[in-house]
């Protein structure tokens, strides 16, 4: 093998990493392997991930039951075109996700990433009216501080102010936005939260194709989590105002806010759900988005008679084959039990950095724990506190949070958060 000074330099001059530049001076970590919740570096650390690989690796790394689903598969076929063919695996997935999510959703469409589900989602809802005669329905109105994704109808559903739309203030769609509810998880949602989306449909409904957001746990634009009933809420206005529904759970579906899907917090059903991230357990990249069977009725009925996508690595069989054994191992587990525990650990954990000065807020909901700082973080200074505390934790902007593996025990969960509260007592006010 390389060395790591080689294989680094390498790294720096040529290759492009998530939110970053060429030759940046933020530090970057080779990694050797994964195993279970412990990640080795080529230079012979162990950290403890706190991150789940951004909410995707649910049961850790290098799980024997993942492993073996793909190698199964592999002896059949690694990839086959989905255009007039179909396979078992992505046929069985399809019905395994139908079967567990709300009741309304009965098809699937798998995409290959988060980015592109919700993509298919936008496209849907806008053919769904354009085949109904009311192309006029076209925009999607969504609330601030979300995000859905790095592509261009993604980003223009995404907070505009976090998501840079000055950027691409040129190219980028204009969507409607409404302020984001104020309500936290376990208070009521009052008039007030709910009535600039209420506005902004009394006045455009007649544009809008459909509402777009992340339900419960707003993700990547800012940790925020909200209340159910504002949810609730939301559903009842889309009805109200003949607006689709899609729901966001790319990030909170399969467990992670302690129901298997957040939308289940307020016992609501989209009309579109995307999924991804912990589709595959971390191991693929696959998502889908799911959709009403008037939904795609109203599309074959209408021009022009089929739905405008199609990825070239449809229904990828591996990623197929792997999120199907996930799903298995997961749904066989004490899903909610573990999901409990973490909660409470990271509850009385993160609770001691609660009075620091720096410190904004502390918040947990299931098996996610924030610690929302007053200033943004320096990423160069505090990313190697981590690594030297043996824990693989990426804050981004005031944020430092915890998302594990579900299979991490309670010695290395409280070693993790021991080590997060040693590097945020450090953090200089
Ligand atoms: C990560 C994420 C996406 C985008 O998924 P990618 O696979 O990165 O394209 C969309 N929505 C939410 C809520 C996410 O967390």
């Amino acid at each position: 093998m390389q060395s790591q000074n080689a294989l680094l330099e390498q790294d720096r001059q040529h290759v492009w990493h998530p939110y970053s530049a060429i030759q940046a001076d933020t530090p970057i970590y080779p990694v050797k392997s994964a195993q279970g919740v412990r990640i080795t570096l080529m230079d012979g650390r162990v950290l403890i991930d706190g991150m789940s690989s951004w909410w995707s690796a649910i049961h850790g790394y290098n799980h024997p039951v993942l492993n073996q689903a793909i190698s199964t598969q592999l002896h059949d076929m690694a990839h086959i075109m989905f255009g007039g063919l179909t396979h078992q695996p992505a046929v069985d997935l399809a019905l395994q996700l139908v079967k567990i999510t709300p009741e309304p959703l009965q098809t699937v469409f798998f995409a290959d990433s988060g980015s592109v589900a919700i993509e298919v989602a936008m496209k849907m809802a806008i053919q769904y009216w354009y085949a109904k005669n009311q192309s006029q329905k076209a925009k999607l109105l969504t609330i601030r501080h979300g995000y859905h994704g790095d592509t261009f109808g993604a980003m223009s559903v995404s907070d505009p102010v976090n998501g840079m739309h000055s950027l691409f203030a040129n190219t980028l769609i204009k969507q409607l936005f409404a302020a984001a509810p104020n309500c936290t998880f376990t208070q009521p949602c009052t008039p007030e939260d709910i009535a600039p989306l209420e506005n902004q449909l009394k006045e455009n409904h007649a544009q809008i194709a459909a509402i777009i957001l992340e339900p419960i746990v707003q993700g990547a634009g800012g940790m925020r989590f909200y209340s159910p009933e504002y949810l609730q809420q939301v559903r009842e206005l889309c009805t109200q105002y003949d607006v689709l529904l899609i729901v966001d759970e790319i990030a909170t579906g399969f467990g992670r806010t302690g129901k298997l899907f957040a939308c289940e917090h307020a016992e609501i059903a989209p009309d579109i759900l995307c999924l991804g991230k912990a589709l595959t357990g971390g191991y693929m990249t696959l998502a889908a988005t799911l959709a009403t069977q008037e939904i795609a009725d109203t599309i074959r009925l209408g021009e022009p008679g089929l739905f405008m996508h199609g990825p070239t690595f449809m229904a990828n069989p591996l990623a197929c084959a792997t999120a199907l054994a996930s799903l298995k191992l997961l749904l066989n587990s004490p899903w909610q039990q573990t999901v409990r525990t973490i909660e409470q650990t990271l509850a009385t954990g993160l609770q001691a950095c609660a009075h620091y000065a720096h410190v904004k807020d502390v918040r947990v909901l299931g098996a996610i724990g924030v610690i929302e700082l007053h200033h943004p973080v320096d990423l160069k200074t505090l990313q190697p506190k981590f690594v030297d505390a043996g824990v693989w934790v990426r804050p981004f902007n005031k944020l430092i949070y915890l998302m594990p593996p579900f299979i991490i025990s309670s010695t290395e969960l409280n070693q993790l958060i021991d080590a997060v509260l040693k590097v945020v007592a450090d953090i200089e006010p």
